[in-house]
């Protein structure tokens, strides 16, 4: 498990980790500091790949408390089962952990097969079962000789490191135990990955029919909307597109050494970098054909866009934003939002890569101004005040801070009920900041209150 960490941390596909010497980049990536697991464990960031494979059932094993960081929260569509709405754990008292727990574990996993039938079983080791030497490697290969159903385990003790981190604990038991353990009925022309994409709110939905169009097909989705079949054969894809740029590159980099298959990273915030993204998937497959059908397919989603985009655009026109939200979207949604007429004052850099910020630092042309790391609420609220911002686009967390500062706010961040994605996302956004801006309710809240009237 060390060295798997060692290796996880030391990623050569990571932007950061190529500019390094050796002996840099033996500390490349982040150690965790305290509190740095309240934003979500290791065992978090594991469950945040996963989980969308909704035909598998996840079984935790840990204390209960481990189960409430429930995944559930992060609103993953699926059509392809219900297990990611399920919350299976071992439940471990005290005793257990003085007594060891694999015979509870490997109970507990009889009991989901039997009772619930699933595809697979995912079973996590957390902090306590770490720690307490449950070795969950052999309880899983145990029950997949017995039950004949595929067990994976997953190490992902919590205190071992970030929410990041353990996206890249979850990569790697989908590379070490479920990919290439299958073969396809039938391998389509244009078959591919796509990785790290979660379907939250549905965004998958919004960019499927565009591949479909082109005739490309998602052979293997990592994890949004998946089956566990279709993780299996993903060895047979000819590409891997990375969608979010830090989670599972490493992933895409294992296939590569493993497999041959080529990757690259891609984004569907906005109109431009969906064009980008569906031209360079194109050019890497190899067809020109294809390239020219992308194109083809871009210029006339661009015109039908902003053919429904036109009774919002003039209510957004020049509108100043303060984005305060994470990795790869803080710069995609900069573009999203230019697009859309909009002026972006700053935009936050906290988990972002130092290929996130040069991407930042493009969009305002060099002046690191419009950089901001990490800040509370009050530093939020008064950088509002200071750039004239009307509105603040973030994460769920900063909802409260919006509503103490009566200033409109549109959530972009995975609790988010919106999804945002491609062409019809650019659409649904822009529907979302005109609803936010114009509603009644900040004319009311601003406006001063009876007695300050009466009483001066
Ligand atoms: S795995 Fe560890 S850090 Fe994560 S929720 Fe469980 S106890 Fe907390």
């Amino acid at each position: 498990m060390r060295l798997a960490i060692q290796q996880l941390t030391e990623e050569p596909s990571c932007d950061h980790n190529q500019k390094k010497t050796a002996e840099q980049k033996k500390n490349a990536c982040k150690k965790p500091t305290p509190g740095a697991t309240a934003g979500g464990c290791a065992f978090d960031g594991a469950q945040i790949v996963l989980v969308p494979i909704a035909d598998a059932a996840h079984i935790i094993h840990g204390p209960m408390t481990c189960t409430g960081q429930s995944y559930n929260n992060r609103g993953t569509r699926t059509d392809k089962g219900s297990f990611h709405q399920y919350g299976f754990t071992t439940d471990l008292s005290e005793l257990d952990i003085v007594f060891g727990a694999e015979k509870k574990l490997k109970e507990s996993v009889r009991y989901v097969v039997e009772k619930f039938s699933p595809k697979a079983v995912f079973i996590y080791s957390t902090c306590v079962t770490a720690m307490s030497g449950e070795d969950i490697g052999a309880v899983s290969k145990e029950m997949q000789e017995e039950l004949k159903v595929p067990v994976i385990p997953v190490d992902s003790p919590g205190f071992s490191g970030s929410k990041n981190l353990g996206n890249k604990f979850a990569g790697f038991s989908l590379i070490n135990h479920v990919i290439g353990t299958r073969e396809p009925e039938k391998i389509p022309m244009f078959p591919i990955n796509l990785i790290g994409e979660y379907n939250i709110a549905g965004e998958l939905y919004q960019v499927e029919p565009l591949f479909e169009e082109l005739g490309i097909t998602l052979f293997s989705k990592m994890t949004g909307n998946a089956g566990y079949d279709e993780i299996c054969h993903a060895h047979r894809s000819k590409l891997s597109v990375v969608i979010c740029s830090q989670a599972l590159i490493s992933l895409a980099r294992q296939m590569k050494d493993k497999y041959e298959i080529p990757f690259m990273e891609g984004s569907f915030y906005g109109m431009g970098e969906t064009r980008k993204t569906l031209v360079k998937i194109a050019e890497n497959l190899g067809s020109d054909i294809l390239k020219k059908r992308a194109e083809e397919l871009c210029d006339r989603k661009e015109k039908e866009t902003y053919e429904k985009l036109a009774p919002y655009l003039p209510i957004l026109k020049g509108k100043r934003v303060l984005v305060y939200t994470g990795g790869v979207k803080s710069w995609s949604v900069l573009n999203q939002l230019e697009e859309l007429g909009m002026e972006v004052v700053k935009s936050s850099t906290r988990k972002s890569t130092e290929d996130d910020i040069a991407r930042i630092l493009e969009y305002f042309e060099g002046n690191e101004d419009g950089l901001m790391p990490k800040g509370d609420g009050k530093t939020i609220l008064n950088l509002m005040k200071q750039y004239d911002a009307h509105l603040l686009l973030a994460g769920g967390r900063n909802m409260y801070n919006a509503m103490k500062g009566k200033v409109p706010f549109v959530d972009v961040n995975q609790e988010r009920h919106f999804a945002f994605a491609g062409y019809d996302g650019t659409l649904e956004l822009a529907r979302r900041l005109v609803y936010t801006l114009t509603s009644p309710v900040f004319e009311v809240t601003t406006r001063p209150a009876p007695w300050e009237v009466s009483f001066g």
